[in-house]
């Protein structure tokens, strides 16, 4: 277990911590290259600090690991993850944003290039230097957010005139319903994507994410691009989740308290006790990442944290700085002042507690906050 260099005081002046298992990062990668029996190359999306579980780190484990390619959203988190890995292949999602194409060429990234304008303004660049500069080009297939149509795609790539020296490292769309493996729309963007990349099947060609990988050798080309699976996320919807945790939230008790029955908890007087309850407040909120949706109110249950083996329901509204839990039914002994309670982790799945607050373990993921001790070690 090590402290994160990033932490400037003794973990008791935290209200909790973040453990992340790196090491179960580098299996889940395993797992999924496992998938691709060795016909197209793992690589791995570490956008959004890895998903909050922290760039730097986790670029490092998957190179140790074999990764050889990346992909980040903005240049800024690209040019950080070369000072980490000189030798790797950086692809930047967001493409060619105006300013970006002397950084991008000066640090070795490869922009992934996602309209018209984008590819002229690279192919002038390949014409000037004489010489191809790597690249990716998208082609949406249906999401209609980056990528060239595939009119576009088609037009442009077929002109060996305007390509001039340019030949793109990669051909590359994106699902827009992986999580929901029967959606039509899966198959409608195979075939398009096979189809307007069929005339250049010599180039690298990749359209899965991590849903992508588990729906199958269909889906695999010769590049997959997962990101969430490797952070223990659920990927598909409804499937029993075949990835390993890798981060832990606790927070820790400040007090525990009575709450007569008829009164109510928290900002709004959402939540009413309904019987004399106990309740301990633990220091984690909103601002750490614990998304306020989670919340309860007299209408429907909020989301749950795990005190040694026991479940303990969220009371009312989350604030910015503090849960409250139910701890009626769990033995005062738990519940010592400062004990760690876990609000996210091996037995609090980031999917369940993201069903509560109407949203997907992305986002908990990659809004774990910055105010906790932050951790690198196993879970346990
Ligand atoms: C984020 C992203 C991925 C990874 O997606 P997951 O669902 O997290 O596996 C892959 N490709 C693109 C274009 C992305 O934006």
């Amino acid at each position: 277990m090590s402290a994160a260099p990033e932490n400037q005081f003794h973990s008791d002046l935290y209200g909790g911590r973040l453990t992340i298992d790196v090491d179960a990062i580098s299996r889940n990668w395993r797992v999924l290259r496992e998938k691709l029996g060795g016909k197209s190359e793992c690589a791995a999306a570490i956008k959004a600090d890895a998903y909050g579980t922290g760039q730097k780190e986790v670029g490092r484990a998957l190179f140790a690991a074999g990764c050889r390619t990346f992909f980040v959203a903005v240049p800024t988190e690209a040019i950080a993850l070369r000072q980490v890995l000189p030798e790797a292949v950086i692809y930047a999602l967001n493409g060619l944003l105006p300013g970006t194409s002397g950084p991008y060429l000066e640090h070795n990234i490869r922009p992934v290039l996602g309209s018209l304008a984008e590819l002229e303004d690279w192919i002038a660049l390949c014409k000037s230097s004489g010489r191809s500069l790597d690249a990716a080009v998208h082609v949406d297939t249906g999401i209609h957010r980056l990528g060239l149509s595939p009119e576009e795609f088609s037009q442009t790539l077929g002109d060996a005139g305007m390509m001039g020296p340019f030949v793109p490292s990669l051909l590359m769309s994106h699902l827009a319903c992986g999580s929901t493996p029967s959606h039509a729309m899966n198959r409608r963007q195979l075939d398009l994507f096979r189809e307007v990349t069929a005339p250049h099947a010599h180039l690298r060609r990749s359209l899965a994410n991590s849903a992508g990988v588990l729906m199958g050798e269909d889906y695999h080309f010769d590049l997959v691009r997962p990101g969430i699976s490797l952070y223990g996320g659920q990927a598909i919807d409804d499937d029993p989740n075949p990835m390993t945790p890798v981060a832990k939230v606790e927070a820790r008790i400040m007090i525990v308290r009575d709450v007569p029955e008829g009164d109510t908890i928290g900002y709004g007087a959402m939540h009413t006790a309904k019987r004399p309850l106990r309740n301990a407040v633990v220091a984690a909120g909103y601002a750490d990442g614990m998304l306020r949706r989670a919340g309860s109110t007299d209408e429907r249950p909020g989301g749950f944290a795990m005190i040694s083996g026991h479940r303990a329901p969220i009371l009312g509204r989350i604030s910015m700085d503090m849960i409250t839990l139910d701890v009626t039914d769990i033995p005062e002994h738990l519940l010592e002042r400062g004990t760690y309670v876990e609000m996210l982790g091996p037995n609090v799945a980031a999917a369940d507690l993201a069903a509560y607050a109407e949203t997907i373990d992305y986002e908990y993921l990659t809004s774990l906050g910055r105010r906790f001790e932050r951790v690198y070690g196993p879970l346990t």
